[in-house]
């Protein structure tokens, strides 16, 4: 099945950060394959901007290698026609000069588009500087990477910042789980289909598990996630969306601020974690065909770190739909499978006329964000064969790949958001009062650690994470779906 593409209206999307990690590795191969897919027009222009000294044959140069690297396979004609679009410009977000050379390549009459691909501590220098130098009117946009600050405090203080210069329907803040095919799918699901939304509560749902599960260690990032760890770097953003999109009220229509009023309404009325709610962990060292690979505190050259690599928690939320069911969150690094899934578990029905024998069953949906995007519904049917009423749980699984068929190339989600931003659509971007309000409820949880002095608990890499974290369900007769041994 191929997908309608409607191109957007020209622009000139400026990135400051043009030739760093993420536009290498996402922004501009994002940008490559909107190109190819006939959405983003022939009169887009993509310019580069950071302090390197850079033509613009270098940053071509510099991004047709990122192509090969991070979108391979292209065919040569496509990648020098994208390569025509892209310009550069040296840019020092807290010097002078620059400056009138960017505003000589902005464009009168078409969208203008920001991206502060830099660090956060950058933001407020990039943006006064635009501001001085006239560069941006009220239809300008400006998008902004995460971490959005590192607690409320800060949080509120970047929001102020951005609020002197810009209009909140100017700014996009990206959580990349939001553009993901799967995370608007849950969307669908739950407000598409009559079949769900009326067990979609407390009185049908056991409980809701959702997993985010990676294979690989901090890498490259360990100075920076030491700083930040599992509850800020994934918790307070992308483990709080997912929560937010699966617990929300149906909003009246798909509209940037009705979705997101529905999403803070969640937020606000989360539950704070008491300690014995919450289970961290750090990556062990482990030896594997592979060779040796560092345990988290040598990764991050700390040997007495309390950051945590691995976070799993028990939360409830305070309102009418949800009382009382509790929603278990987890993420972590060097486990045993890259894996991100939401688990509904309903009840089990409340009388078996099968007589015990039977077993108890529940139906689950499982939502799969990655790897393998798709929905499994766990059903109960008899099983085969003569010899009475036996029930089995069998999968109803729909990959996508499979049902809606192989059209080449998937859109990842930074292709999605970028375009949403050209389209003036904020429905997929974080608004200032979700940001505050996921800082306001992570806050205590981390400054609890810290009072305490908590030692994050050592799980081997490889494993499903610290064994506490299993006894965290274990205790009320669940289990963790998705990544255990
Ligand atoms: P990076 O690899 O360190 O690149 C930083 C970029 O900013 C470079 O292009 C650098 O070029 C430019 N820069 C630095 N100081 C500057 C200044 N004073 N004026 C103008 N440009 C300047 O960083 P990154 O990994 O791309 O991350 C960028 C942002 O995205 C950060 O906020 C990060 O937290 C966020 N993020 C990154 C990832 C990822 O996977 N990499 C994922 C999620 C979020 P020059 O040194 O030549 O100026």
């Amino acid at each position: 099945m191929v997908s309608r593409v409607i191109p957007v209206d020209p622009f000139d999307l400026v990135i400051f950060g043009g030739t760093g990690d993420l536009a290498r590795r996402k922004i501009l191969p994002a940008l490559f394959h909107r190109f190819h897919a006939g959405q983003m027009p022939a009169e887009a222009r993509v310019i580069g901007a950071a302090r390197g000294e850079m033509s613009t044959e270098d940053f071509r140069a510099f991004a047709a290698e990122a192509l090969d690297e991070f979108a391979p396979g292209q065919d040569r004609v496509w990648v020098d026609e994208f390569l025509q679009r892209l310009d550069y410009v040296t840019v020092d977000a807290r010097g002078e000069d620059g400056w009138g050379d960017l505003g000589e390549k902005l464009r009168p009459d078409v969208v203008r588009a920001f991206y502060f691909s830099v660090a956060p501590a950058l933001f407020a220098d990039i943006a006064e500087r635009l501001s001085q130098h006239g560069l941006t009117d009220a239809t300008s946009r400006i998008v902004v990477e995460k971490p959005f600050g590192k607690n409320l405090e800060t949080a509120r203080a970047l929001n102020r910042t951005m609020a002197s210069y810009f209009d909140e329907s100017q700014i996009y803040r990206i959580d990349h789980y939001l553009g993901k095919e799967t995370v608007q799918n849950l969307m669908a699901i739950r407000f598409g289909n009559m079949l769900f939304e009326p067990l979609w509560n407390s009185q049908f749902v056991d409980h809701i598990q959702i997993t985010v599960a990676e294979t690989v260690g901090v890498g490259g990032r360990g100075e920076y996630y030491d700083t930040s760890g599992a509850m800020r770097d994934m918790v307070q953003n992308h483990l709080m969306q997912l929560l937010c999109l699966i617990a929300m009220e149906p909003p009246a229509k798909f509209d940037p601020d009705a979705v997101r009023d529905e999403k803070l309404k969640v937020i606000r009325a989360l539950d704070p974690v008491p300690p014995h709610h919450i289970v961290r962990g750090q990556y062990e060292e482990l030896e594997d065909d592979e060779g040796r690979h560092p345990s988290y505190r040598e990764a991050v050259g700390n040997p007495r770190s309390r950051t945590e690599s691995y976070v799993a928690l028990r939360t409830t939320i305070s309102n009418w739909r949800w009382a009382g069911t509790p929603f278990y969150l987890r993420t972590g690094k060097r486990l045993k499978a890259r894996s991100s899934v939401i688990n509904v578990m309903f009840k089990p029905m409340p009388h078996s006329i099968f007589g015990t024998e039977a077993g108890e069953h529940q139906n689950t949906l499982s939502i799969r964000l990655q790897p393998n995007e798709g929905i499994t519904l766990g059903v109960t049917i008899k099983e085969p064969g003569p010899g009475g009423m036996r029930l089995i749980d069998v999968p109803l699984d729909m990959t996508f790949a499979e049902a809606l068929g192989p059209d080449g190339h998937h859109a990842d989600a930074y292709e999605r958001l970028i375009m949403d931003v050209i389209r003036g659509n904020q429905t997929l971007f974080m608004r200032g009062d979700e940001v505050e309000a996921a800082w306001a409820w992570t806050d205590p949880i981390i400054e609890g650690w810290e009072s305490r002095n908590d030692v994050p608990k050592g799980y081997a890499s490889g494993s499903a994470g610290p064994a506490d974290a299993e006894l965290l369900l274990r205790r009320n007769g669940r289990e963790w779906r998705g990544i255990n041994p």
